[in-house]
């Protein structure tokens, strides 16, 4: 079945953040609409396509993947990954979530937990969350960074200015040793992550991802939206660009992020592993070995 990913790339991908402006992009579909059976059906493709693009980059061995993930509590964040993700081996991909840093990680710089948990080549690495909260729920909370243990004397007005940069070298220096980066924002609405807080609250196998913090949250939406328009501005760049993914149709958002993996990772023209004339030689003794064996 023919299916033009382009189309579900291209609205959303931001390499450029220079003029980025949050209102220009939507979060429902755009009146995107398909049968439930066709959706199964590209959906079923690109997790397909997905398993194979893997495991060349798992016997290649050279470039590794990092996806990483921001959103609004029940953006589907966690949804997302269990969905793209489904197909691929499980031995090729390393996922982690970060949360409130412990007391081990305030101790060392704001990259710290990050870098360790970064994926080995061959790898896709998926980080639920990352070092950009640094820019988003420590900058809506001012509070978190006054708890941080930086220097007084380092924390200024510049602070998020300083982050970006640093962030953006960061991300420069992954990118020249081999990773390929690819930033979702999983854009909902205001409107639909109340629905989706309603079905945690309604729903008995949801309720344990309800949480009356998240509620309170909702106050800070509007700091909130400031914050993640700010930190695409400051670092979507053609390295390490940004999707805006619209996310109140749950399916959607799978096709859109689905599409943008596919296409990072053909960028990256992965073939197995040449075999040389010796290697070949070599399989060709081990095949002489094995047929002469008793039994
Ligand atoms: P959840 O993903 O729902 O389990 O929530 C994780 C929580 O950890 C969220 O409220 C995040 O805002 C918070 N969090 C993640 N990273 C940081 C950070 N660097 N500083 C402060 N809070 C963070
Ligand atoms: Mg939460």
């Amino acid at each position: 079945m023919a299916h033009d990913r382009n189309a579900f790339i291209k609205p959303h991908l931001i390499a450029d953040g220079g003029s980025f402006e949050l209102k220009h992009h939507r979060t429902d579909d755009g009146g995107w609409s398909r049968s439930k059976k066709k959706t199964g059906k590209l959906i079923q493709a690109d997790i397909e396509r997905l398993a194979d693009l893997q495991e060349k980059l798992y016997a290649q061995d050279r470039w590794a993947l990092l996806l990483i993930i921001q959103g609004m509590d029940a953006a589907g964040k966690d949804g997302i990954i269990k969905h793209v993700m489904s197909g691929v081996n499980p031995q090729g991909c390393d996922i982690r979530a970060f949360k409130v840093p412990s007391a081990e990680e305030l101790d060392h710089d704001f990259l710290w937990r990050t870098t360790k948990a970064l994926p080995e080549r061959g790898r896709i690495g998926i980080f639920n969350r990352s070092y950009y909260e640094e820019t988003l729920v420590v900058r809506v909370h001012p509070e978190i960074l006054k708890n941080e243990k930086m220097p007084p004397a380092l924390v200024t007005k510049a602070i998020w200015k300083e982050r970006f940069e640093d962030i953006n070298a960061f991300e420069r220096y992954l990118a020249r040793n081999g990773y390929a980066i690819r930033k979702f924002f999983l854009n909902v609405s205001r409107r639909e992550q109340k629905a989706r807080f309603l079905e945690r609250i309604d729903e008995p196998e949801k309720n344990w991802k309800f949480s009356l913090g998240d509620v309170k949250e909702r106050e800070y939406w509007h700091a909130y939206m400031e914050a993640f328009e700010d930190m695409i501005r400051h670092t979507a760049t053609r390295h390490a660009p940004w999707v805006v993914v619209p996310s109140d149709n749950k399916p959607f958002a799978r096709l859109v992020v689905a599409a943008v993996i596919i296409d990072a990772l053909e960028q990256l023209h992965l073939e197995f592993p040449a075999v040389d004339a010796a290697r070949r030689k070599e399989l060709k003794n081990a095949r002489a070995l094995l047929e002469a064996e008793k039994g």
